[in-house]
């Protein structure tokens, strides 16, 4: 099979290891989002979608409508959400065919997701083999846990990891670069002499490595382990191939992103229902007079003509028109946080945002930006997403 393009994307904040982790307005649906609406226009070409995550609490709820929604595409695609980690990204990749998104999610630290487009292009991907052993480990974290459990490390590295990677690294040999997804890069190097890898070791890491191949046009065996398991593929890189990546200079994260004062704000199904569209996939309504209205309403806040207006997506482009910066206590949000009202670029529409990725302050008036896909409020348990204001980065 072949890969027509990928994408990746790492959040912004770093835990106190170093580690990638999530803003307070991230979650498994807008890490999503954030990597395939890198792949621009070709997402026109999408007919189905694959989203692949170790962590199947965080696809409860709304996760698919809304990753439907942010990537605007229509909301009868075929969306199967897939639990696995870097073997079950590598067989959908395997079992998809042309025209099919691979979205691979790792909400947990190193967090990264991935997104990779099926069809013809220049990363072709053959010679499949796989390895399956049970190995006594318990993998899966208890509810509540934050982090991997391994009851017995050496059990997994010697039973698990380098028994998969010995039977599937055959082909690995004259100009074939080792690469293992699924365990860190310290740990590939281990498991087998000048193999490589990245410090993500969930669903995502594979496409991350893929990407990296695309760069450096090597061949390559990619061996995708978790536990006692493993599949692994020959990678051959022709020609081009598009790799759209998006990873901002780190910021440490808070201690916590906890509110100081909590919040119980109730949720409503109906606003819930008639928002949507209009607040996830960002569309304003289109007035016969040729007016934006964003948020869409009954009346037309220019004309005054009362009818039903259509919904016309807005562009991402923003540039800020005013912001403040609140540090009382709000309840429910995480302070001090900033507030931007931003000029959507070339539209005429201002859309009210809170401002992401940067800490509080730093994106004074007229910096140029990006509205991105976030979970804006969490109302009785209930995630609400909306749009958030990324400042362009600074360049050094
Ligand atoms: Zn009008």
């Amino acid at each position: 099979m072949q890969i027509a393009a990928l994408a990746t994307y790492r959040p912004t904040w770093a835990d106190a290891r170093g580690r990638r982790t999530l803003g307070s307005d991230e979650d498994v649906a807008t890490l999503a989002v954030s990597a395939g609406r890198l792949l621009g226009g070709r997402l026109t070409s999408v007919q189905r979608v694959v989203l692949v995550t170790r962590r199947p609490d965080a696809l409860l709820g709304t996760a698919p409508e809304v990753v439907l929604e942010g990537l605007g595409l229509d909301p009868s695609t075929p969306l199967v959400e897939q639990i696995g980690g870097a073997p079950a990204t590598l067989e959908t990749l395997l079992g998809s065919a042309e025209g099919t998104l691979v979205l691979a999610v790792d909400p947990v630290a190193p967090a990264a997701s991935a997104a990779a487009l099926v069809g013809p292009g220049g990363i072709t991907l053959d010679g499949r083999a796989g390895a399956r052993h049970s190995v006594p480990v318990r993998t899966v974290p208890l509810p509540g846990a934050t982090d991997l459990t391994y009851d017995d490390p050496r059990l997994l590295r010697e039973g698990g990891w380098k028994r998969v990677v010995r039977e599937l690294a055959g082909s690995a040999e004259g100009e074939r670069h080792l690469v293992i997804a699924g365990v860190t890069a310290a740990d590939a190097a281990k498991i087998a002499r000048g193999a490589s890898g990245v410090a993500e070791t969930e669903a995502a890491a594979p496409l991350l490595l893929l990407a990296r191949l695309a760069g450096s046009r090597s061949p390559a065996r990619l061996v995708a382990v978790e536990n006692g398991h493993g599949v692994a593929v020959d990678v051959t890189v022709a020609g081009a191939v598009p790799v759209l990546a998006a990873e901002r200079s780190a910021h440490p994260a808070p201690v916590t992103w906890a509110p100081s004062v909590a919040a119980d704000i109730p949720a409503s199904p109906a606003a819930y229902a008639r928002a949507f569209e209009a607040k996830v996939g960002l569309k304003a309504g289109v007035c016969s007079c040729g007016e934006l209205n964003y948020p869409p309403r009954a009346q037309c806040q220019s004309c005054g003509v009362l009818e039903p207006q259509r919904l016309q997506p807005l562009p991402r482009a923003a540039t800020v028109y005013s912001v403040v910066t609140v540090r009382a206590n709000v309840p429910g949000k995480t302070v001090p946080y900033s507030l931007a009202v931003v000029d959507v670029d070339g539209t005429g529409v201002r859309v009210l945002a809170h401002v992401t990725d940067d800490p509080p302050g730093a994106a004074p008036i007229g910096s140029p930006g990006e509205l991105v896909l976030r979970r804006v409020a969490t109302r009785a348990g209930v995630p609400d997403y909306g749009y958030a204001f990324q400042p362009e980065e600074q360049q050094a």
